[in-house]
C-alpha cells in the first residue's frame, strides 16, 4: 500500500506554497479514490463486504476529530498568522467543499459498485477494465511535488577550495580520528608531557581513564597535526598530503571562537625541502584562493613540531594593505601557522625511512572556518553552526 497523505505544515503561509500544497492533498485525495474504486470492484467480484473500508475512506478524510479535513483546518488555518488568516480561510474553506463533495461521491459510487451482481459485473467488465488502466495512468501534467535543493555548507565549501588548491599542487588527502590519543595530538609532536605549549590548546579529555598509561588516554583532537604521524606511519617519504578535519577545543563561543572548527593541514617531507619550498608553496596558495594580488608575510612563531616556525599573514583583502576595521589598521591578516618539520618529529617515525638526516618537510595548518569568514564576509563564526537555513541558503 502506497504511505498514506498526511497534511504537511506550510513552508509559508503565501499564495504559491498554499496552492502547492492544495494541489498535493487534490492528489492524495485522486490516489485514495481510485484505490477505494478499485477495491469495490474487486469485492464485488468476490462478493466480499465492503462497508468496512468504504467507512474507513470516510472517516479518514471527514472524521470530525482527526479527519484531513479538521487536520487542513488545524495545521494551515489556525497556525496561519493574522495578516494571511483570510486569504488562506478562502482557501482552506474552498479546499473543505471539495473533499466533501468528492468523498461523498465516491462512498457512494463505492456501495453501488461493491453491490453489483456478477451479470452486472460482466456489463461493466469492460468500464472496469478501462477504469483500472486510467487509475493506473501516470498523469504527468500534475504539479510536482517541490523539494528544496541542498547546498554545500560554506565550511565545507572552503574546506574543499583550499583542498583543491593543494590537488592541483600534486597534494593527496589523508584524513584521521576525532578521538586521538594523547600520544598522536601531543607526544609525537614535540610536545611532551607538562610542556607548556600544550596549555595553549586547551583540550577536551575523554573521563574515565585515569587507570590508562598518560600516552594512551583519549582526547579530542585539538589539531589536525596527529594525522601528520599516522601518515608517516603508513608512507614512507617522498610525501606530500594536505589534511582537512574537525577539531576541538574547550574554547567558549562567541564571534571567532568555537568550541569545534575546522582546520586544514599540509605535510611535505622528501630529500632537500627548504623554507623556501615552503613560501612559495603557501604564498602560491594565498593567491589561489585569495586572489592574485595578494602578499604573503612570514614572522617568527613558535610550534613544538617545526623548527623554525613561522606566523603567516596576507595582505588584507579588504583594503589592500591600506589599513581598514578588518586587519586593525594594520594591513595584514594573520592566517596560518607553519615551519619545517623539527628532526625530533622524524624520531618518531624514523623507522618507516624519515631520518631526519636524510630527509627535511615543512608543515602548515590553517583554519578553514576563519578563511570561510573572509572569504565570504561573515562577521560571526557561531553563524556557520546554528543550522538556521536563512544564513545558510544565501549559500546556495
Ligand atoms: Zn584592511
Amino acid at each position: 500500500m502506497a504511505e498514506e497523505y498526511a497534511v504537511p505544515k506550510l513552508e509559508n503561509f503565501l499564495a504559491e506554497a498554499l496552492s502547492e500544497s492544495a494541489n498535493g492533498l487534490r492528489a492524495a485525495l485522486n490516489r485514495e479514490v481510485s484505490r477505494l474504486a478499485l477495491g469495490a470492484f474487486q469485492a464485488a467480484k468476490c462478493k466480499a463486504p465492503f462497508e468496512i473500508e468504504v467507512k474507513a475512506f470516510r472517516d479518514r478524510w471527514l472524521g470530525r476529530k482527526t479527519g484531513i479535513v479538521t487536520q487542513i483546518n488545524e495545521v494551515w488555518l489556525r497556525a496561519a498568522p493574522d495578516e494571511h488568516k483570510k486569504a488562506v480561510g478562502q482557501i482552506v474553506n474552498e479546499l473543505r467543499a471539495e473533499i466533501q463533495r468528492e468523498v461523498n461521491e465516491a462512498v457512494d459510487e463505492a456501495r453501488a459498485a461493491s453491490l453489483l451482481t456478477p451479470s452486472e459485473l460482466r456489463e461493466v467488465g469492460a468500464d472496469f477494465r478501462q477504469f483500472f488502466l486510467e487509475s493506473q495512468r501516470l498523469d504527468i501534467t500534475l504539479p510536482g511535488i517541490r523539494r528544496p535543493i541542498g547546498a554545500e555548507h560554506p565550511v565545507i565549501r572552503a574546506l574543499n577550495e583550499i583542498v583543491a588548491v593543494f590537488k592541483a599542487m600534486g597534494y593527496s588527502v589523508s584524513e584521521g580520528p576525532e578521538i586521538e590519543t594523547d600520544y598522536y595530538n601531543f607526544v609525537a609532536l614535540n610536545f611532551p608531557p607538562n610542556h607548556p605549549a600544550r596549555d595553549t590548546q586547551d583540550t577536551l579529555f575523554i573521563a574515565g581513564q585515569q587507570s590508562k598509561p598518560p600516552r594512551d588516554r583519549l582526547l579530542l583532537r585539538t589539531h589536525t597535526s596527529p594525522v601528520q604521524i599516522r601518515t608517516m606511519e603508513k608512507l614512507a617519504p617522498p610525501i606530500r598530503v594536505v589534511i582537512p578535519g574537525k577539531v576541538h577545543r574547550n574554547d567558549a563561543p562567541d564571534a571567532s571562537h568555537s568550541p569545534m572548527f575546522h582546520q586544514v593541514e599540509g605535510l611535505a617531507v622528501d630529500t632537500n625541502i627548504t623554507f623556501c619550498d615552503l613560501k612559495g608553496t603557501l604564498d602560491h596558495a594565498m593567491k589561489a584562493l585569495f586572489g592574485s594580488s595578494v602578499r604573503t608575510r612570514f614572522q617568527p612563531s613558535f610550534f613544538p613540531f617545526t623548527e623554525p616556525s613561522a606566523e603567516v599573514a596576507i595582505s588584507c583583502i579588504f583594503c589592500g594593505g591600506k589599513g581598514c576595521r578588518t586587519c586593525k589598521q594594520g594591513g595584514w591578516i594573520e592566517l596560518l601557522g607553519c615551519g619545517m618539520v623539527d628532526p625530533n618529529v622524524f624520531e618518531f617515525v624514523r623507522n618507516n625511512g624519515y631520518d631526519p638526516a636524510k630527509v627535511s618537510g615543512f608543515a602548515f595548518g590553517m583554519g578553514a572556518d576563519r578563511i570561510a569568514l573572509l572569504k565570504y564576509g561573515v562577521d560571526d563564526i557561531q553563524l556557520f553552526f546554528q543550522g538556521d537555513v536563512r544564513f545558510l541558503e544565501q549559500f546556495a
